[in-house]
């Protein structure tokens, strides 16, 4: 009897040890900005709730470089993995030579294209490279800091999504939006001049020229291999936002041919309203990401909304995103489509619905708690 009973309790172990090897648990990043006095111990606790609700990492923007260090061992204390969330070439205040130049001889530093804040820096002066790689290494120095995450590490859109064109009344144009178009400063036209014999400034529609294109794909590859080398040397890894593809949607966009970065994790915003698309898009937009990124973990983001009660209802593109159903069908299609784990857009836009949502779907594939 003794023997059969211990026979029954190994083979019931075996069986748990198995379905635990089949449900691994699933990386849940969130992405929060805290600001400038945050209450340290209040954070600490919203840590500890995030933990409990299966969250594996937090994506953090925090309002200076000077906070880091304890909100990351404030989130190691929690069991948190810690991306310190950093943007790239958008930035305010620096030197004006520093901005790119729109195809019209705009700088991005006085006329930012759709919005005020869209002064982006041009990634192919090597003064902005040598500024954000040392900044990005004063982060990568910072105890309890896993990641530097670069975010904006692209060029404006030049085209922009359909949701966003609808948004901004651009819904007519066609290809690239000229003003959107960068970077045609005296040294990028230079560079492209002195390696293919063509003046761009002559061309009737550079947009049609892929040579054009490529070359500013390359800059941001060059400027985040640049990057990711000097991070890795310190011990430390990369993680990166991107837009969705790169082929469908990123490289023609926003100049990302994030496929080709040596990074050691991706943040695809899978954000799917904005390109007019249900949740299937997920499949196979996920599907795509996966297999451009290799050997290096995708993680879909989704963006949820706090303003759409019921699945379908129309909102505005400001508050575009994922009711508490409509996320655990897009977790669903992103999981099963090959993404390592997802990432929550944003803390502050989940409702209790959307937790109790998370850690439902979270059961079919694997918890961390
Ligand atoms: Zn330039």
């Amino acid at each position: 009897m003794k023997i059969k009973v211990f026979i029954g309790l190994a083979a019931a172990l075996t069986l748990a040890a198995c379905t635990q090897a089949v449900k691994e648990p699933t990386p849940v990043y969130v992405w929060h900005q805290i600001s400038a006095t945050p209450n340290l111990d209040s954070l600490q606790h919203v840590f500890h709730v995030w933990r409990s609700k299966g969250v594996t990492g937090v994506c953090i923007q925090t309002a200076s470089t000077d906070q880091i260090e304890e909100v990351a061992a404030r989130a190691h204390k929690e069991g948190l993995e810690y991306h310190a969330w950093i943007p790239s070439m958008l930035r305010k205040g620096m030197p004006h030579e520093w901005y790119a130049v729109n195809r019209l001889g705009q700088s991005a530093d006085e006329y930012p294209v759709y919005a005020d804040t869209y002064r982006f820096l041009d990634p192919a002066n090597p003064e902005v490279k040598e500024y954000l790689t040392e900044q990005y290494m004063t982060v990568a120095k910072i105890p309890n800091v896993d990641y530097v995450r670069l975010d904006f590490m692209r060029y404006p859109d030049a085209v922009l999504a359909s949701g966003l064109a609808e948004y901004y009344g651009l819904s007519d144009v066609e290809g690239e939006y000229a003003p959107a178009d960068y970077c045609y400063c005296p040294t990028c036209i230079e560079t492209f001049k002195q390696q293919t014999d063509i003046d761009i400034t002559k061309v009737e529609d550079p947009s049609k020229d892929p040579r054009w294109a490529q070359f500013r794909c390359d800059q941001i590859t060059l400027f985040v291999d640049k990057i990711a080398r000097a991070v890795h040397e310190l011990g430390k890894k990369v993680s990166v936002d991107v837009f969705p593809g790169p082929n469908s949607y990123a490289e023609h966009m926003v100049r990302q041919q994030w496929n080709q970065w040596t990074v050691d994790m991706f943040f695809p915003m899978n954000y799917n309203e904005f390109y007019g698309e249900g949740l299937d898009w997920l499949n196979t937009v996920v599907a795509e990401e996966v297999e451009g990124a290799g050997n290096i973990p995708v993680m879909s983001t989704l963006r949820t909304t706090l303003h759409k009660n019921q699945e379908g209802q129309k909102v505005e593109a400001r508050n575009f995103g994922l009711s508490p159903e409509e996320m655990k069908t897009a977790i669903r299609n992103s999981l099963s489509s090959g993404a390592k784990g997802i990432c929550l857009y944003r803390a502050t836009r989940m409702s209790e619905e959307h937790w109790d949502a998370l850690e439902e779907v979270l059961k079919e594939f694997g918890s961390s708690k």
